[in-house]
């Protein structure tokens, strides 16, 4: 059955689980380690939970539809999957990566990838080409679009491009659109890493994250990793995204809709220098944006006037928490250069725009109008 995504949030590509004669409606929570076997030399088709879990299996088959790719592996977070991911590559390898990229990301590649002998090159993709930085011993391209914090978007079909003709893998970490409004499988990337923890789970409640790939060869490397590493998502955990991916559709809208109406105010306020979010017409970003997804989404970055003022919004928010993360029911309020991206090196931060007077924030589904109050509270009553 070719289903939309609102009915493949809830139901995958619709096959079913033989092993439950319940009927059950909710996806039961197999909450073991391992599994009986039938006999010597049989197996019921699982043997441990580090390989095999029904719970975490349907979750990755719902992800996997999602994104339209052949399969999906579940990790403890976002941070696992990536770790897992680097895993195909050797050392001597080298990947281009745009320079924004989420903090945890960078810390990877430069505190523990580099030490095992990866070579990265991050350039800011809307200001230099990627083809110049192209070497004999490069195997992939690294993006993330929009960028985290700054909002930069990236053209994924010319990327794609790009990678197809040197023969490299493009790999988009897709967390800040979802499936929901980017798929970036159907723009010829190659593999696709996702923060569960954000919009897929929704729910500021569990960590998680995801690789999704299109081919047998990169399904079947990455399962002998996750088999032999082991930082699969636990069944509990499991359970709790493929609950918060049912109403995923509802929430991306929902949420997009709030971040709107505050970038509208935010364009308004005489304080606040700059606003950095796709869905603002007449800028480049808008432009591809809207030709690769269905949606700018709920993320939006701002300046205000001074470090300051930045820090007293943090400090008089009544409503809105000043915490990490993104992509809940809940809007978060961030302040990047202390917190996600406190350990990008400074010289890095400054070039990339994060600088003191900058604030990420995450819309979630609360009423617009009490979000819009509480920022507008926070801004009016700083006092120079
Ligand atoms: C949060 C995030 C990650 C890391 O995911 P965790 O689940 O926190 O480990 C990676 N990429 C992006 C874009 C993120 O926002």
């Amino acid at each position: 059955m070719d289903t939309g995504i609102a009915t493949k949030c809830i139901y995958g590509n619709h096959e079913k689980f033989e092993g439950d004669r319940t009927g059950a409606i909710s996806f039961p929570i197999y909450q073991t380690a391992t599994y009986a076997h039938p006999a010597v030399g049989q197996s019921t088709g699982y043997d441990y939970s580090r390989l095999q879990n029904p719970t975490r299996e349907q979750l990755e088959k719902i992800v996997a539809s999602l994104e339209g790719g052949l399969d999906a592996l579940a990790f403890s977070s976002g941070m696992a999957a990536i770790t897992t991911l680097m895993e195909i590559f050797k050392p001597g390898d080298h990947i281009i990566s745009e320079a924004d990229l989420y903090g945890g990301s960078i810390r990877l590649f430069d505190h523990i990838n580099q030490k095992n002998g990866i070579e990265f090159s991050r350039i800011n993709f809307a200001e230099e080409d990627p083809e110049n930085y192209i070497k004999e011993n490069t195997k992939a391209i690294y993006i993330e679009t929009p960028t985290n914090p700054m909002m930069n978007v990236i053209d994924i079909r010319k990327t794609a491009e790009l990678a197809k003709k040197h023969n490299l893998l493009l790999i988009v970490d897709n967390t800040f659109l979802s499936p929901y409004f980017q798929r970036p499988f159907e723009l010829g990337a190659d593999i696709i890493l996702h923060s569960g923890t954000k919009f897929l789970s929704g729910h500021n409640d569990t960590l998680a994250g995801f690789i999704v790939v299109n081919t047998p060869e990169l399904s079947e490397k990455l399962r002998y990793i996750i088999k032999t590493t082991g930082a699969g998502l636990a069944p509990f955990d499991s359970w709790l995204v493929l609950r918060g991916i049912k109403t995923l559709p509802i929430r991306m809208e929902k949420a997009q809709e709030n971040a709107q109406a505050i970038v509208e105010f935010l364009m308004q306020e005489k304080k606040v220098k700059n606003v950095y979010y796709p869905g603002i017409p007449g800028t480049n970003n808008y432009e591809v944006c809207k030709s690769q997804a269905s949606g700018f989404g709920s993320m939006l970055t701002f300046e205000v006037e001074s470090k300051e003022l930045a820090l007293h919004i943090l400090e008089s928010l009544k409503l809105i928490p000043f915490a990490e993360s993104l992509g809940g029911v809940e809007t978060l309020i961030t302040y990047p250069t202390a917190q996600t991206h406190a350990d990008v090196p400074e010289e890095i931060r400054i070039k990339n725009g994060i600088t003191d007077s900058v604030l990420r924030l995450s819309a979630g589904i609360e009423d617009k109008k009490d979000l819009i109050a509480d920022l507008k509270q926070a801004i009016d009553s700083f006092r120079e």
